[in-house]
């Protein structure tokens, strides 16, 4: 059979896409370096309902399998992998064939790919995929970016094969080659946050409010139900169930190894922040804070020189968990603001055009960092594209508004208790300085016109000022 697509890669990831696709009606011809997935995936295909996916005896074969203009899915592993895929798929395909990316990506190496395929005429998108491997098999949330008449060629497949949230495929065009690994990037460096701050949460309940792992379960299991509903809150409340099974007592949570593991997508993301000059601190102290983790033996050496506060705080349990959902609530307003800042700034320097508001409605449902708050972060860029931040959106202000005060309880209550709170800390940080039109700032810029003769400008009149400022300069 002549097939709609091809997948080359059939890890955990392309093997899903594969299936996923193929249950969609699209036929599918799958390939990958070892034989041994492609018979895995066939054997899969036919187990769940004779899927339209046949394998394929090597790359040559696999392109022959694929009516013109091919479209290849590459799903191998990031870096360098995908430059010997393309090098060997690239033999067997001709000016006009599309090869889309769908790894996570540096988008720099995506922009690289498809200026060295120009020659050839072979069309090249770059496209995150969100939501592991559940998402993949049964609809991801997909973020391509290429030339715009490559993804009207994909457009039909992957509608169908996204997460759908109404009548919405939790995909679309983010924008020419890049943007789609862009805002990928980015949506990571958002899960990093989102993760980072529901696990601040997790240590004020657990070792200042005193409570157990059921009982956090069962408070998340609530909270999933109202502003804070989304799928980490929601497998978060699973894991502080989840029984060990290998010892038979306690929960398996009580074991793991307080060191957490990366992949470098929160790095680019601040990384990236830096590059312009968009201040992310929540998503950077997410980071930091994986950093921290994994110098596990200084923290245990630390541990026996280093001295916290010793008073115990008065709690009044019911009070900090409402705090706390407020608190959590913010910052995650917060996060989001630094993570669609730091799109608008690339988007706007390298021309990308993306929108926001369609970067909020793919993150909608199939990827991690799916959110309830998502529809209001949707309507609220669609209103106004603009928006400086989603901070001043009425709607978010309000929210902010009525609910600071249970952020700064919830972020003293940290400071007086020695427990660290660097990404909720760091998204009132952000709130309190932005929403501040006088910062002393003033005082950094006269310094460097101290030291360095850097000038300043006044509040008073216009133009360009320098102070003579002690005999010591
Ligand atoms: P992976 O573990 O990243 O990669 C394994 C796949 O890469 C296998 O098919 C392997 O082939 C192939 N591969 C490795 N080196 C190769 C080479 N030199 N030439 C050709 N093929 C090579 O797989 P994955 O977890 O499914 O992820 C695939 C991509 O999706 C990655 O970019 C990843 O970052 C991204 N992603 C993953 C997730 C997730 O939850 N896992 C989520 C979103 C995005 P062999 O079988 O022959 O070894």
């Amino acid at each position: 059979m002549s097939c709609d697509i091809g997948l080359y890669g059939l890890a955990v990831m392309g093997q899903n896409f594969a299936l996923n696709m193929a249950s969609h009606g699209f036929k599918v011809c799958v390939c990958n370096r070892s034989p041994a997935k492609i018979e895995t995936t066939v054997a899969r295909a036919k187990a769940e309902g004779d899927l339209p996916l046949i394998g394929s005896d090597g790359p040559e074969d696999f392109c022959s399998k694929l009516s013109k203009p091919r479209k290849i899915v590459i799903l191998v592993q990031a870096g360098k992998p995908v430059d010997s895929t393309i090098a060997t798929l690239s033999q067997f395909l001709e000016s006009g064939d599309v090869i889309i990316d769908g790894g996570n990506e540096w988008y720099p190496n995506t922009i690289r790919r498809y200026e060295e395929l120009q020659p050839k005429g072979i069309q090249f998108i770059g496209m995150g995929i969100s939501g592991g491997e559940e998402g993949a098999r049964n609809g991801p949330s997909l973020m391509p970016g290429g030339p715009k008449t490559a993804y009207d060629l994909i457009e039909p497949i992957i509608k169908k094969c996204a997460a759908q949230v109404g009548d919405e495929a939790c995909t679309g065009y983010c924008g020419p080659i890049g943007a789609g690994n862009y805002v990928k990037m980015v949506h990571n460096g958002i899960e990093y946050g989102d993760m980072q701050l529901i696990s601040e949460v997790y240590d004020v309940l657990k070792n200042i409010v005193g409570m157990g792992n059921d009982e956090i379960g069962d408070l998340f299991e609530e909270w999933n139900k109202g502003e804070l509903n989304s799928y980490l809150i929601e497998i978060t409340a699973q894991i502080f169930k989840k029984k060990d099974e290998l010892t038979g007592e306690g929960h398996v949570l009580d074991y793991i190894m307080d060191k957490t593991g990366m992949k470098g997508t929160g790095r680019w993301t601040v990384q990236e922040a830096a590059e312009q000059s968009v201040a992310a601190p929540t998503i950077a102290a997410a980071l930091d804070t994986r950093y921290i983790s994994g110098r596990k033996d200084e923290r245990l050496a630390a541990e026996a020189i280093l001295e916290g506060p010793t008073d115990k705080p008065v709690v009044d349990k019911a009070q900090i968990v409402k705090d706390l959902q407020a608190a959590l609530y913010c910052s995650k307003i917060v996060s989001y603001a630094q993570g669609l800042g730091i799109i608008k700034a690339a988007s706007d320097k390298m021309e990308w055009n993306v929108d926001l508001a369609l970067c909020a409605r793919m993150w909608r449902g199939g990827c991690i960092i799916r959110a309830g708050l998502l529809k209001g972060i949707q309507e609220a860029v669609a209103r106004n594209n603009e928006l400086a931040n989603l901070m001043v959106d009425p709607g978010f202000a309000a929210d902010l508004n009525s609910r600071h005060m249970a952020w700064r309880r919830i972020v003293s209550l940290g400071i007086a208790s020695g427990v660290a709170l660097p990404s909720m800390s760091a998204s009132l940080n952000y709130y309190d300085q932005y929403r501040r039109g006088s910062l002393p700032a003033s005082l950094v810029q006269a310094q460097r016109d101290f030291f360095g003769g850097h000038t300043y400008q006044r509040v008073d009149r216009e133009g360009t000022f320098h102070t003579l400022w002690g005999d010591a300069h």
